[in-house]
């Protein structure tokens, strides 16, 4: 239960570095003096990165969508939030293995993957605008009425969506429930931060085969040739007031 998760307080409080190793800055308070009085924050500080985590795949399962991402877009730090304890092992360890596999072309460096219920802590993970990309690949469909709360893409969850994306980002959605996909569709389109991105940008958009294709749901609706729902987002300007 979230009684067992931890979650920084504010986004500022968040140690990256042992998520992302090979990003962490050059420490600029190390002058090779000792440091007498090393606050919390200037630990903190020492220890930032190079960049920000930037695109997330929020119920990332085993993780497919996070390794095929990896050379996508090798200048992003990406992020895959699951509430699942074994399977956020599982996925941590998946990225060990690779990162020293790759070692020599230093891989899989930009990929990590932490334990989060995104329903709750999401704002304390992420800043207004840090992220260009939100993932939501094959939710849980929660068919009856009562469950659709726990639906992972509602009118409160959007609005911190919308909070964490910059203008420009975009919310990437795939299932293979059609009901599901056009209660996404009504309730990102129906949300005053976002607009539904045109079919053709949509097929223009490597993420999107990427998300078809590698996701390890994505794979079991191909094998049983299932259908799959593709929806994009993009994450509109706030109105000038
Ligand atoms: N995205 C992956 C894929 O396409 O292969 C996994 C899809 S699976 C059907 C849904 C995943 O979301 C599960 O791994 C589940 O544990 C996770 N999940 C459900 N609710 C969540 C929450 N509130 N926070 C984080 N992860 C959650």
């Amino acid at each position: 239960s979230d009684h067992h998760l931890s979650y920084p307080a504010s986004p500022d409080d968040m140690d990256w570095s042992t998520y992302y190793p090979g990003f962490v800055a050059q420490n600029p308070l190390d002058n090779g003096e000792p440091q007498k009085t090393e606050t919390s924050s200037t630990l903190a500080a020492s220890r930032s990165l190079t960049k920000d985590v930037e695109v997330v795949d929020i119920g990332c399962g085993f993780g497919g969508l996070l390794v095929a991402l990896a050379p996508l877009l090798p200048d992003s730090l990406i992020l895959g939030l699951e509430i699942r304890v074994q399977v956020t092992h599982f996925v941590q360890d998946r990225i060990r293995a690779l990162r020293a596999q790759n070692q020599e072309k230093n891989l899989y460096q930009n990929i990590a993957c932490l334990r989060a219920n995104t329903m709750k802590f999401l704002p304390n993970f992420f800043r207004k605008g840090q992220l260009s990309k939100i993932f939501i690949c094959f939710p849980d469909p929660h068919f009856k009425v009562r469950k659709h709360k726990a639906r992972i893409v509602s009118s409160t969850l959007n609005s911190e969506y919308a909070y964490a994306l910059r203008p420009g980002g975009i919310v990437y959605t795939i299932t293979d429930v059609e009901s599901l996909h056009q209660w996404m569709v009504e309730h990102l389109e129906g949300h005053p931060s976002f607009e539904r991105i045109s079919p053709e940008e949509e097929a223009a958009d490597p993420c999107v085969e990427v998300m078809k294709k590698e996701t390890e749901e994505g794979k079991k609706v191909e094998r049983n040739s299932g259908p799959k729902f593709v929806a994009l987002f993009r994450r509109v300007e706030d109105p000038p007031w």
